[in-house]
């Protein structure tokens, strides 16, 4: 189907029942198939069914997420989370009917191994037992988004969000920074009830969901919803760990080069995000600018990344500055009917915004590069692995970022370095976080608090809060949207930079070997689990010994960091 402008998009709005009644047909079609071919026929039409319903979910999730405020668009959202659940029931229903009937390895020999692994996965993970529980647990993430996209934050006679608010972070004036983080977080502190009672109620339901399917806690189930067919939790451990044994040490280090370039006695918490005194570089023009040169970057970097690029414009596909009621953060959805991504991101005319932009259409070159593979699974990726893609972009056009910044391209480089490196701390942190939040279910909002302010001094030993209510009580994870919202997925980011930098690396040895591994990698989709794509790359995995200490020696040499 050739994709109309994203205006004119529009998707057929399902109901329980006729969705309830497509699965019975399916089910009786299956049940009395003649032979293989009709069969396949069979799975070939759920994947047509299955893609409709995805396109009006993305399309209602993506329209509320533009303009949280539009009443219509919510009811629609509201919708889409509701049916959402009901949907992933049927879809289970059917897939038992598929992996315990006869044709399970007449199916494996026709679509891999690796699609039935992810089915196993899913019927585990979706059981009807917790389809309520489930429609709950979309609200309550639902409100923690309303809450954060209807901020409204007072700083210095003006009212801000939180995207846009994020700017002054990088302030090359103190006292700004530190003003700012101080309103920030006096929101944080003022909601700080609503964010303690929401995740509350999630981790209650979330545990209650895993020990109805038999799991001892939730640990299980959120490692099978994030679909990890080929690590475990030790694996994760064991990565964690050497996170803090290699990486930790080299960023203290490099925390305490930046207090002394900044000439400051003590690197406070509003000054971390600040790595050069002259300020942050910024992006020569405004957003609408922005937007405009990065059809410049992305086709020196690949002539088909340029032409898709220009696709996605012209199309309008690409949502990127931020206004008053969208919703915070960036995201790449993809509109399987309609076989195009569409990208979402909250620019505010700093250079986050070049490192958005890089890695959102990392995520969305994959889905257009993958997006004629079958069945649906094999068009996306487990997270893990789509995080490869995003972030070894944001790596990969790091030759024309002139183009952004003029003479202070280097600059750019060395923070977005810089920023990757003192990225896996955090990240290992926020997930360290959750294992310890899921395996003591019973624990206080108070208690939890308290875990995350020892992940800080475990992690991020430099972190000095500097008295601002919020942060040293331990609250900063509220601003985490993943925590609320998807349960284990961060560990995701910290594995893929160990992939993207490789990317680098190799692309410093050979730039046009490296670029090519890349697009292959994009049109694999999801064809494999997160170690193979990775290894059939020509990567290390980064739970194989020696893979981190190689991948950190290389940023560490760039940065000036070996030596004590
Ligand atoms: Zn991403």
């Amino acid at each position: 189907m050739s994709a109309p402008h994203f205006s004119a998009m529009q998707a057929a709005r399902p109901d329980a029942e006729t969705l309830a009644m497509a699965y019975e047909d399916l089910e009786q079609a299956w049940a009395t198939a003649a032979d293989e071919e009709g069969r396949r026929a069979i799975i070939e039409r759920w994947d047509v069914l299955r893609s409709r319903f995805s396109t009006w979910y993305e399309l209602a999730q993506a329209r509320f997420t533009q303009n949280t405020g539009d009443e219509a668009a919510r009811i629609e959202r509201e919708l889409s989370d509701e049916l959402e659940p009901r949907s992933t029931s049927l879809e289970v229903g059917f897939l038992r009917l598929l992996l315990e009937g006869p044709h399970r390895s007449e199916l494996e020999a026709w679509l891999g191994g690796h699609a039935l692994a992810l089915w196993d996965l899913k019927v585990r993970a979706y059981d009807p037992a917790i389809e309520e529980a489930r429609v709950r647990e979309a609200k309550l993430a639902a409100e923690y988004t309303d809450l954060i996209a209807q901020a409204k934050i007072s700083f210095r006679g003006e009212t801000f969000n939180h995207a846009s608010i994020v700017k002054f972070a990088q302030d090359p004036d103190r006292s700004v920074r530190k003003e700012a983080a101080i309103s920030r977080w006096a929101w944080f502190e003022e909601h700080g009830e609503a964010f303690d009672r929401i995740y509350d109620d999630l981790v209650r339901l979330r545990h209650e969901m895993a020990t109805t399917l038999g799991h001892r806690d939730f640990v299980e189930l959120g490692y099978e919803r994030m679909k990890r067919v080929d690590y475990g939790r030790e694996d994760v451990e064991r990565f964690r760990a050497e996170v803090l044994q290699l990486v930790v040490p080299l960023c203290e280090r490099l925390m305490v080069r930046r207090g002394e370039t900044l000439g400051l006695d003590r690197m406070m918490f509003w000054d971390e995000a600040l790595a050069d005194p002259r300020g942050n570089p910024k992006p020569l023009g405004d957003e609408a600018w922005t937007t405009d040169q990065a059809a410049r970057v992305f086709s020196e970097t690949h002539e088909e990344l340029g032409r898709f690029y220009e696709m996605m414009g012209q199309r309008g596909l690409l949502d990127l500055v931020t206004r008053e009621g969208k919703a915070a953060g960036g995201y790449t959805t993809f509109f399987e009917e309609f076989e195009v991504p569409f990208v979402f991101s909250n620019f505010n005319g700093t250079l986050s915004d070049i490192d958005v932009l890089t890695h959102e259409m990392g995520h969305a070159f994959q889905m257009w590069s993958s997006r004629e593979l079958f069945p649906m699974e094999y068009r996306s990726p487990t997270l893990e692995a789509c995080e490869i893609h995003s972030m070894s972009l944001e790596h990969l056009a790091w030759p024309s970022m002139e183009h952004f910044f003029g003479d202070a391209a280097e600059r750019y480089r060395r923070i977005h370095l810089e920023g990757g490196l003192t990225f896996l701390p955090y990240g290992v942190a926020v997930d360290h976080f959750q294992h310890l939040v899921y395996e003591h279910p019973e624990a206080s909002p108070a208690d939890r608090h308290g875990m995350w302010a020892e992940m800080e001094r475990t992690y991020l030993p430099w972190r000095a809060n500097g008295g601002i209510p919020r942060l040293e009580s331990g609250g900063r994870w509220q601003a985490q949207l993943h925590i609320y919202g998807a349960p284990f997925y961060y560990i995701d980011y910290t594995l893929a930079l160990t992939c993207a930098l490789q990317l680098w690396a190799w692309a410093d040895r050979d730039r046009p070997a490296a670029l090519e591994a890349y697009m292959g990698l994009c049109r694999r989709g999801g064809s494999a689990p997160f170690q193979a794509l990775a290894r059939g790359t020509g990567l290390t995995s980064p739970f194989d010994r020696g893979c981190l200490a190689e991948v950190v020696g290389h940023a560490a040499q760039r940065l000036g960091l070996q030596d004590g």
